[in-house]
């Protein structure tokens, strides 16, 4: 599993990615990373699992 923070684009707020990977080889598929607060697609992750977005609270 992967997380990190990213900036939105759109209304400028941080917010934390969570990636998670299943063991599935050959089996990748776009996940859109979706702002949690204005909704707004900022970019997309190749994985075979999901992606999930949380707010960030200071
Ligand atoms: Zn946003």
């Amino acid at each position: 599993m992967e997380e990190y923070k990213q900036q939105c684009t759109e209304c400028g707020k941080t917010f934390i990615v969570r990636v998670t990977t299943d063991n599935v080889p050959g089996c990748k598929e776009k996940e859109e990373v979706i702002c949690p607060y204005c909704h707004t697609e900022v970019g997309y992750r190749m994985t075979s699992g999901f992606v999930y977005t949380y707010k960030h609270e200071e």
